[in-house]
């Protein structure tokens, strides 16, 4: 009999030609053993590293106890271990917890949250911003047409707002801060009224939408709104939370206090978990049963994410990425300076971008990608983002060492000097 192969869909567009067997810290190897280092931690996700000990030692140990205790029929106890040890890295007051599996299904929770508690419809995201791929994550998100071309009309009842943005306006940060606040405030006047919003959704640091951190005045003014309106304001730390930008959560550098966090990532080192966590009032307001899911709250997902939370903490991660971001940062300043097609070097903590433009100012994505690649070639392993995918960012494991940022650096700087050339 004719045997018939099937073969991966041609929807899926591979950043890397890599074909990984294995992963180690900050390294994956390919099927010849060929070593490259990860700065792309799978998108932001093996926080501890690939494989840390601890958490292949919890997730095999949950493996033969419970793989799937299905948390809508029974409880189980990694979950609620998980649930009370997220308490002490979760804002005061957001101690209610959901769980489900990815990020995309995180920000739908809290969308459905934020409707049935505030009994409003509209939600106002911010242009550039990811939150999914889902029809309702997807509406939301507006860093690239990908993710709503041929798609047809999406979750209605969403409207955008602009993030303040420096570089491409070539803008002081106060004159950005303004200009989105000013804007923010025309949309509430205009299009969505205070008593239709239900939420402001933002991320600290836009993630697929080019690697750029939201001004602390920018979150602040997010927050006076909010409170002046009775809006609830989520912040989607899918990206930028469990210690990625130096700080536990990536809004802790503007000291506001969400009233929806949503995390996903680098919670589980690998694993598909995914939770929002709000304060007991708001979390009381959900219609009881209209959120849960098959998988959600996967019992070895759960045990891995508490070993990381316990590695993040053992091996003060937080403040490793911190110190490593700056060193990173700083080395890639030195590339830049020495390359003028990299106009702008931005970031927080483990979470750095490098935009490429040319002479006149506009978005080089020929040589981003020239560089992407060469990197590649040389073993370093990056990803892109931004509308024009002209800014390469660079979001490494966080337990890279100074060493390896060292040789990162290098590569990056043969690279460039290559996709100049
Ligand atoms: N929000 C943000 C900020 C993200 O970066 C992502 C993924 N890149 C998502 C949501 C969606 O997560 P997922 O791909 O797990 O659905």
């Amino acid at each position: 009999m004719e045997s018939i192969m099937a073969e991966l869909s041609p929807v899926l567009k591979q950043a890397t030609p890599v074909l990984a067997a294995r992963g180690e810290g900050v390294y994956l190897f390919d099927e010849d053993d060929r070593r490259y280092l990860d700065f792309t931690a799978g998108i932001g996700v093996t926080s501890t590293g690939h494989c840390h000990p601890r958490v292949v030692e919890a997730a095999q140990r949950q493996v033969g106890t419970l793989i799937h205790g299905q948390y809508t029929t029974v409880m189980h106890r990694p979950l609620l271990r998980l649930t009370e040890r997220l308490g002490e890295v979760l804002p005061s007051g957001l101690d209610r917890v959901f769980y489900v599996n990815s990020g995309s299904e995180a920000v739908e929770a809290s969308v459905r949250l934020a409707r049935q508690a505030t009994g409003r419809q509209n939600i106002v995201a911010f242009e550039g911003g990811f939150h999914g791929r889902t029809m309702g994550a997807g509406a939301l998100t507006s860093s690239g047409v990908k993710i709503r071309a041929g798609l047809g009309p999406m979750m209605p009842g969403v409207a955008f707002s602009p993030f303040p943005e420096t570089y491409r306006h070539g803008w002081s940060q106060a004159e950005a801060v303004r200009f989105a606040l000013r804007e923010l405030d025309q949309l509430l006047l205009t299009v969505t009224s205070p008593a239709d919003t239900a939420a402001f959704i933002i991320e600290p640091v836009l993630g697929e939408g080019g690697y750029i951190p939201a001004p602390p005045e920018f979150l602040e003014g997010l927050r006076e709104r909010a409170d002046r309106h009775g809006i609830l304001l989520i912040v989607d730390e899918v990206q930028t939370g469990v210690g990625r930008t130096g700080r536990f959560w990536g809004h802790d550098h503007a000291g506001i206090r969400p009233d929806i966090i949503i995390t996903a990532k680098g919670l589980a080192s690998g694993f598909p978990l995914s939770a929002i966590a709000a304060g007991q009032e708001l979390m009381s307001k959900a219609w009881p049963g209209s959120q849960g899911g098959t998988y959600g709250g996967n019992a070895v997902a759960a045990a891995a994410a508490l070993a990381t939370l316990d590695v993040v903490r053992d091996e003060n991660l937080v403040d490793n990425a911190a110190e490593q971001g700056a060193r990173l940062k700083e080395g890639l300043r030195k590339v830049a300076a020495e390359y003028p097609v990299i106009g702008d070097v931005r970031g927080l903590g483990l979470m750095v971008g490098n935009e490429f433009t040319t002479d006149d100012g506009r978005p080089d994505t020929a040589t981003a990608t020239r560089a992407h690649k060469a990197a590649a070639e040389r073993g370093l392993l990056l990803l892109t983002c931004g509308p024009h995918g002209n800014v390469v960012r660079m979001i490494p494991p966080l337990v890279v060492n100074s060493q390896q940022v060292d040789e990162a650096v290098s590569l990056w700087s043969e690279a460039v000097k290559n996709a100049v050339s």
